[in-house]
């Protein structure tokens, strides 16, 4: 079978998806593959509606309609390629996905879990695979939270919500300012008019 791809001429590959192309001149999709469309309601249930008082549900991705993928067949030979043991291109996929899961995170360093809403310190980061598939990696990592208490597991790093510093403690505010400084003119300004200025400020 040819497995050659041949793309229309002036497609670019949609990022994120395997063997599918877009065009770039696209005015629906400007060649990202993907058009997103509400769903409303009376779409799901088959209602009547008054589109005067539609409620939308949520939004869908669907494929753009300049979308082009390779013929069936040979997408299916591709795909049973990338899916064998030790194929290159998913060992690659599979270690970028652990290494995004994993994070900023290494053995011995200390993390804040925004979930728990405490620290732990990571003891050991392991990697087996499945199968004995050198393209199927899997990973888990032991901590030891701040209480003392280990887990193993495999949660992935939330960049919105984990740190790898301890969470600012509640802040004060302001300290109050020293009674001698309060009616004296600011430090920036030295100029002769200014400290004039500043004599003549009434004292508190
Ligand atoms: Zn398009």
């Amino acid at each position: 079978m040819d497995l050659t791809i041949t793309p229309p001429p002036g497609y670019s590959a949609v990022p994120d998806a395997r063997w599918t192309w877009a065009d770039p001149r696209c005015e629906r999709c400007q060649g990202s593959g993907t058009v997103w469309h509400t769903v409303y309601e009376h779409d799901i249930y088959g209602w009547e509606y008054d589109p005067e008082e539609v409620i939308p549900l949520y939004r869908e991705p669907d494929d753009c309609d300049c979308v082009w993928t390779p013929d069936v067949d040979v997408l299916e030979e591709l795909s049973r390629r990338y899916r064998s043991w030790g194929n290159a291109d998913r060992a690659r996929d599979a270690w970028e996905g652990i290494a995004q899961a994993i994070g900023p995170r290494r053995p011995g360093g200390w993390y804040w879990c925004g979930y728990w809403r405490t620290g732990y310190t990571v003891v050991s980061i392991d990697y087996s695979f499945y199968d004995g598939d050198p393209a199927s990696p899997a990973w888990q990592m032991t901590v030891q939270w701040d209480d003392g208490h280990r887990t193993t597991h495999f949660t992935a790093w939330d960049h919105g919500r984990d740190s790898c510093h301890r969470a600012p403690a509640r802040h004060p505010g302001p300290a109050p300012v020293p009674p001698e400084l309060r009616s004296s003119a600011p430090a920036s300004s030295r100029g002769l008019w200014s400290l004039l200025t500043s004599w003549f400020q009434p004292r508190r």
